[in-house]
């Protein structure tokens, strides 16, 4: 059975303790309050909640964080701060938190994305070509559906010997490296994520 181990939640107080930004990944935010607190109760008056909004002082991204009526620890966050699963095969995952963690220098999260689809494949026994010939046998071969093939077409995934052939790219923005992260997460949920739910499920079924 895998059990996820949750980070500890922070507490809603002057600055939001987060290990990094949910905007900019930058590490140890300086994510300081910007309003008063308030409260919240659904239209009978229970659920109650109060919230708090920070802002992040290196890129001025605005989270959002609640706590319950009867302790001051955090239940909710907005946006919330992207993780990647403990399922996945160890160098896909440190591709992948690295990507995400880098989302701000765009030119290397996305050749971090394309070395976590590239592990992603090899892990699949897709070890022949080009990043894009695999891509596309996996699809042909099932390993994922037509529409995931395409959208691989669509983000930019650029490999470290893409790089020098077209000189005349433009740098990837942080909105090109956000796209290939969602890409790669969504890829790796597919993969690996959702068939280990899948045996877990069957598994819990027998008993
Ligand atoms: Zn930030």
């Amino acid at each position: 059975m895998i059990t996820l181990k949750k980070d500890a939640m922070p507490n809603l107080e002057d600055s939001l303790k987060l290990k990094r930004c949910p905007h900019c990944s930058v590490d140890n935010p300086n994510l300081l309050t910007v309003t008063q607190e308030f409260k919240t109760s659904s239209d009978n008056g229970s659920n109650l909640k109060l919230w708090r909004a920070y802002s992040c002082r290196r890129c001025g991204g605005v989270v959002t964080a609640s706590c319950l009526s009867n302790s001051r620890e955090v239940v909710n966050i907005y946006p919330e701060p992207e993780s990647v699963n403990e399922v996945l095969p160890s160098k896909v995952k440190s591709y992948l938190q690295q990507a995400i963690d880098s989302a701000f220098a765009p030119a290397g999260s996305v050749m971090l994305c394309a070395s976590a689809v590239d592990a992603m494949l090899k892990e699949k026994g897709l070890t022949e070509g080009s990043l894009y010939t695999r891509i596309g046998k996996a699809s042909t071969e099932g390993l994922m559906t037509k529409e995931m093939a395409t959208w691989a077409h669509q983000v930019r995934l650029e490999a470290n010997d893409q790089r020098h052939s077209d000189s005349e790219s433009t740098l990837p923005t942080v909105e090109d490296a956000k796209r290939s992260i969602e890409f790669t997460q969504t890829l790796a949920e597919f993969l690996f994520v959702l068939p280990s739910k899948v045996t877990i499920g069957i598994e819990a079924t027998k008993h």
